[in-house]
C-alpha cells in the first residue's frame, strides 16, 4: 500500500463520508475525477456513497451498506432523474459505477456516459464509433456491461475487441489497444476489472470459432502484461504453458482449427488475501460434438472456473463445472467471493450460478468443491458427484450420439446467464434471477462451416418454433423466470418471486433489507431481503436486463438502473421473446430516491404495424429451403420463424419484403452495414437471398391469416 492510499484510507475511516480522498489534487484543491485504487476499492465499505467498481468491491457481492432507504420507507421512493441515451433501442447490460458525485455508465455500440449523479445531467460522452459490422460477431446482440476505473481513467472494451483507456476528467482516449489475434471475430460485451495496475479483459464468440484468453494490460501504457489462454493450440507447436499441455490431453479432433472456444466473456474477480484473479470460461466450439469423440474427452478448460496468479497469469487451480460442453453451458456467469461458516468452520468460498443450472460453492485457496446443487430444473445432469467433482449426466442428453432430439433445462439461455445475482451478509442469502427455458438440441446432419453465422452444430431450422397454435401455447407455458433467494450454506431456496417472464435484470442487495430487480414487464420491483415480499415498483417503459446499484450524493440515497432489452434471448427466440417483454423499449437511465418527483413522459403515440405481404407464390421446396437458410444465417438476429422480437426489425413487415431489388441490396451488399446489417455475400447467392425472402412472405401470410381467424380483443 503506497503512503498516500494508507493516508486516504486513515481519512476516509475518519470521515465516513464518500467523496475526496486520494482524488483532491494538492495544488488546486480541484476534485479528480476516477481516482480509484486498489487500496480504496478494498476500503469501499467506508465509502458505501460509492460504487468504485463492477461488482461494487473486489468480492462482488452487490451489497450496498446504505440504508436510507429500507423496507419501511421504500414505499415512498420516486424518481429522482432519467437520462435518455442516445443509442439504439437495443440490450442495455451496464451496470454504472458512481465516484464522487460522477456516474460512468455504458450503452449498446460500447457508447460510454458521464453524468452528474445527482441531476443525470450529461457531463461528456464518448463514441468509440465501432463499426456496423461487428454487429454480426456478437451472439448476443450490440451489448456492453460497464467500465473499470483506476487513477483517473476508465478502461473501456468495444464490441471489436479494443480497450480504450479514456481520461476521466475529459472523456478523451488515452491509449487504445485491439485485444483481438488477426481475423478474430471475437467481441467484448463484458465490463474489464483493474487489479493492481492490470487492467484484466477477455472476449465473446466461442459460437464464431475463437480461442479464448484473458488479457491484462497495464493500465497506464496499454502494454500487454499477461495472457492465459483458456484452451491449448495447434499441438505441433510449442504450449504456452505447462497447464495447456496438460489440458491437450482432454482434447481429441483437430480442435485447434475452428480455434476450441473457451471465451471469457464475463466474470472477472480478485481476491486480494490469497492474491488471485478467479474467471468463468465458456462453451467449446461447436456445440454439437461428432459421434466418433471419445467420451473422456473433457476439453479442458471450457465451461470451467479457473483461478491464476494476479501478477503473472500463472494456473493455479482450475473446477470444470460441464465437461464436454454440448448445450452451451458457459461457466461465465458472475462469481461472487465470501466468508461463510460451512459444517462449523469458517470457509473462504467462491460462488456461481453458472448457465447449467447447479449453484456452486467452491473453496477459493484450492478449488476443492464444497457443494454443488440444482437451483432450477436441470435435465441434462440430476446431480454431481461429489467425490469426483463431475456432473452425473444423464444418458439422453448426448443428443449428438444420440440423434433425434433433446429438449434441455436449462437451455442455451441458462438457468442463469450473466445478469449479476447478490449477496446479503445480512440474510445471508444469494439473490439470483433464474430463467425457465427450455430448448431443443438437435445436431445438424452435415455440419458447415460458415465464414459468417453460427458454427454450433445444431440445427436450428429443425429445432425452429412450430406455427401449430397448441404447439406453440405448451411451450409458451413452460417459459418463465423467478428471483431467487438460494442459501449457499443450507443448499436450498428460501424463497422466490415469479416473475412469469423468463429474461429478466440482474440484482443488488442493500442492508435496508430490501432486494431491487428491473424485469421485463417493465418495472423495477424491491422486495424485502429476508422474506421476499413485494414492497414497491415502478414503471420502466422498457424491459429491463441491467443490474440496478445504490449509491448517496449530499445524504440522499439513489437507486439507479440501466433500462432497454435484448441481448441473446431478446433477439434469437422470436415470438417466445417478442411476447415476453413489453412492448416499449425506451433506453434510459434511471435514478430513484426517496420523495423524488420526476415523471417519465408519455409513451410516445405507436402506429399499429399492418401485416401486409406480397402474394405467397413459391413453392413449398423455395420456401422449406429459404426456411432452412434463414434459420442458419438470420434468425440469431431477426428472431426464429421470422417472427421478430420487438427489438431488431421484424422482417415480415419489411417494404423490402415487395421485390428482389431493395432485399438482395441489403442482404448481398450490405446497403445497411452502418446498422450492424452487413453484406452475406461471401455466404448466400443471390438465389439463396431471395429464397429467404420467399419464406418470410411465407410466414408473413401465416401470420396475417391466422390474425384474421382470431377473435378481436377490445
Ligand atoms: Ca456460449
Amino acid at each position: 500500500m503506497s503512503h498516500r492510499s494508507r493516508a486516504c484510507t486513515a481519512l476516509l475511516a475518519a470521515a465516513l463520508t464518500l467523496a475526496a480522498c486520494g482524488n483532491k489534487s494538492a495544488t488546486t484543491g480541484v476534485l479528480k475525477a476516477a481516482a480509484v485504487d486498489g487500496a480504496r476499492i478494498e476500503a469501499a465499505d467506508r465509502e458505501p456513497g460509492n460504487w468504485l467498481s463492477y461488482g461494487r468491491t473486489y468480492d462482488e457481492q452487490r451489497f450496498s451498506p446504505l440504508k436510507v432507504v429500507d423496507a419501511d420507507n421504500v414505499k415512498d421512493l420516486g424518481l429522482a432523474w432519467s437520462y435518455d441515451l442516445p443509442t439504439a433501442h437495443r440490450g442495455q447490460e451496464s451496470t454504472p459505477l458512481v465516484i464522487d458525485g460522477v456516474m460512468y455508465v455504458t450503452g449498446a455500440w460500447s457508447k460510454l456516459f458521464a453524468l452528474d449523479a445527482k441531476t443525470g445531467a450529461l457531463k461528456w460522452q464518448l463514441d468509440p464509433k465501432v463499426p456496423g459490422r461487428a454487429a454480426v460477431n456478437a451472439c448476443c446482440d450490440v451489448v456492453n456491461r460497464g467500465v473499470a476505473a483506476w487513477q483517473g481513467k476508465l478502461y473501456l472494451g468495444t464490441l471489436d475487441g479494443r480497450l480504450i483507456a479514456v481520461d476521466a476528467d475529459s472523456g478523451k482516449p488515452a491509449w487504445e489497444v485491439n485485444t483481438l489475434q488477426p481475423g478474430s471475430r471475437a467481441t467484448i460485451t463484458g465490463a474489464p476489472r483493474v487489479v493492481k495496475g492490470h487492467v484484466l479483459i477477455g472476449n465473446a464468440g466461442a459460437e464464431l470459432g475463437i480461442r479464448g484468453y484473458l488479457s491484462a494490460y497495464d493500465a497506464d501504457t496499454g502494454k500487454l502484461n499477461w495472457r492465459f489462454y483458456t484452451v491449448p493450440g495447434d499441438p505441433s507447436k510449442p504450449f504456452e504453458t505447462p497447464a495447456l499441455e496438460k489440458a491437450a490431453k482432454s482434447w481429441s479432433g483437430e480442435w485447434w482449427q475452428p480455434g476450441g472456444g473457451g471465451p471469457v466473456w464475463d466474470s472477472i474477480i480478485y481476491d486480494s488475501k490469497l492474491d488471485l484473479v478467479y474467471f468463468g470460461v465458456g462453451n467449446s466450439t461447436p456445440w454439437a460434438r461428432g459421434k466418433d469423440q471419445p467420451a473422456n474427452s473433457d476439453q479442458l478448460f471450457t465451461s470451467s472456473i479457473i483461478a491464476v496468479k494476479a501478477d503473472t497469469g500463472e494456473y493455479v487451480w482450475h473446477y470444470q463445472t460441464t465437461p464436454r460442453d454440448q448445450w452451451d453451458y458457459d461457466a461465465d456467469s458472475p462469481l461472487m467471493l465470501a466468508d461463510l461458516n460451512i459444517d462449523g468452520a469458517m470457509r473462504a468460498v467462491i460462488m456461481q450460478a453458472p448457465k447449467n443450472g447447479f449453484f456452486y460453492v467452491l473453496d477459493r485457496a484450492t478449488g476443492e468443491l464444497l457443494s454443488a446443487d440444482p437451483y432450477t430444473a436441470t435435465n441434462w445432469a440430476k446431480s454431481v458427484d461429489m467425490k469426483t467433482g463431475r456432473p452425473v449426466i444423464e444418458p439422453a442428453a448426448n443428443y449428438s450420439a444420440n440423434g433425434g432430439v433433446f429438449m434441455a433445462m436449462p437451455g442455451p439461455g441458462g438457468g442463469h446467464s450473466w445478469q449479476p445475482m447478490a449477496f446479503s451478509p445480512v440474510t445471508k442469502l444469494v439473490y439470483v434471477p433464474v430463467m425457465e427455458a427450455a430448448f431443443p438440441f438437435i445436431a445438424e446432419a452435415a455440419p458447415k462451416h460458415r465464414e459468417l453465422g453460427w458454427n454450433t452444430g445444431v440445427d436450428f431450422n429443425a429445432g425452429s418454433l412450430p406455427q401449430d397454435p397448441k404447439v406453440k401455447a405448451a411451450i409458451k407455458a413452460g417459459l418463465k423466470g423467478h428471483l431467487a433467494a438460494w442459501d449457499p450454506v443450507a443448499r436450498k431456496e428460501v424463497w422466490r418471486a415469479e416473475l412469469g417472464r423468463p429474461w429478466n435484470g440482474g440484482v443488488v442487495a442493500t442492508a435496508g433489507n430490501l432486494v431491487f430487480q428491473g424485469n421485463s414487464n417493465g418495472e423495477l420491483v424491491a422486495y424485502r431481503a429476508d422474506t421476499g415480499e413485494r414492497l414497491w415498483s415502478s414503471p420502466t417503459q422498457a424491459a429491463v436486463l441491467a443490474a440496478p446499484i445504490s449509491y448517496q450524493v449530499d445524504g440522499e440515497q439513489y437507486v439507479a438502473i440501466e433500462v432497454g432489452w435484448g441481448g441473446a434471448f431478446g433477439l434469437a427466440a422470436g415470438e417466445l421473446a417478442r411476447d415476453t417483454h413489453i412492448a416499449s423499449n425506451l433506453p434510459r437511465v434511471l435514478a430513484f430516491k426517496l420523495k423524488g418527483t420526476a415523471s417519465l413522459p408519455p409513451l410516445p403515440a405507436v402506429e399499429p404495424m399492418v401485416l401486409n405481404p406480397p402474394p405467397d407464390e413459391a413453392t413449398v421446396v423455395v420456401v422449406t429451403h429459404g426456411k432452412w437458410l434463414y434459420h442458419s444465417y438470420c434468425s440469431t438476429c431477426h428472431g426464429d420463424s421470422a417472427t421478430g422480437t420487438g427489438v431488431l426489425p421484424d422482417l415480415r413487415y419489411s417494404a423490402a419484403l415487395g421485390g428482389a431489388g431493395l432485399w438482395s441490396q441489403t442482404v448481398i451488399e450490405g446497403l445497411r452495414e452502418m446498422n450492424g446489417m452487413v453484406s452475406f455475400k461471401l455466404e448466400l447467392s443471390p438465389a439463396d437471398s431471395d429464397q429467404i425472402r420467399a419464406y418470410v412472405i411465407h410466414r408473413a401470410s401465416e401470420d396475417k391469416k391466422a390474425e384474421a381467424a382470431a377473435p378481436k380483443s377490445h
